[in-house]
């Protein structure tokens, strides 16, 4: 990685089976020994558009929550597809996205979910129901900008039995690679 200040975030094609193996010993550490972590690859190859920095801590940010939710047994799983987002739960926010087609990238964990009324809280800067030392409340603030930064999106899905389930949109590539 090369910080620079003019430097903006980058989004270029990645193919998002491969990228998901390249990181996956990081995803693992992530979720230290809490779960076991599952990557529900189809067989078809799906480019996205993304920077990879800013997919990657996002995914992190993500697994890290899952962890701490988790009690007894964890299973984190990751799936893809390509969806129209009018197919999905709303934003939180009523935020809408441009593209007719995304790539949705759903991590799921089978922890006890967010509660009905934190729904829309969980994404506030700062919101945290972690004690003092445990959590700032910025990851899913922080991972939810720097998606939209890409044209991308994060949404909390609406219906889970059990658990809680994140999905990142990632604009497609129109290139493949
Ligand atoms: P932090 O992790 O520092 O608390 P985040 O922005 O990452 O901040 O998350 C905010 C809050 O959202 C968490 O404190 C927790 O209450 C809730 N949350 C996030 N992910 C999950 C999850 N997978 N299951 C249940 N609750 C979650
Ligand atoms: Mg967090």
């Amino acid at each position: 990685l090369s910080y620079s200040r003019r430097e903006k975030i980058k989004p270029v094609p990645v193919e998002i089976w491969a990228f998901l193996e390249e990181i996956r010993p990081l995803l693992i550490s992530a979720l230290s020994d809490s779960a076991s972590l599952r990557i529900d690859a189809g067989e078809d190859r799906l480019v996205c558009l993304t920077d990879t920095s800013v997919l990657t801590s996002a995914i992190i940010n993500l697994l890290r929550n899952a962890r701490h939710a988790i009690t007894g047994s964890g299973l984190v799983t990751i799936r893809a597809e390509v969806v129209s987002p009018g197919d999905l739960s709303p934003s939180h926010d009523g935020y809408e996205l441009e593209d007719e087609r995304y790539l949705a990238l759903y991590v799921r964990d089978n922890g006890p979910g967010v509660p009905e009324n934190l729904r829309e809280t969980i994404f506030n800067p700062a919101f945290t129901t972690k004690g003092v030392g445990d959590g700032t409340g910025l990851g899913l603030t922080i991972a939810l900008s720097t998606l939209r930064q890409i044209g991308g999106d994060l949404r909390l899905a609406r219906e889970t039995e059990g658990g809680a389930e994140f999905q990142i949109l990632l604009r497609l590539s129109d290139t493949d690679i």
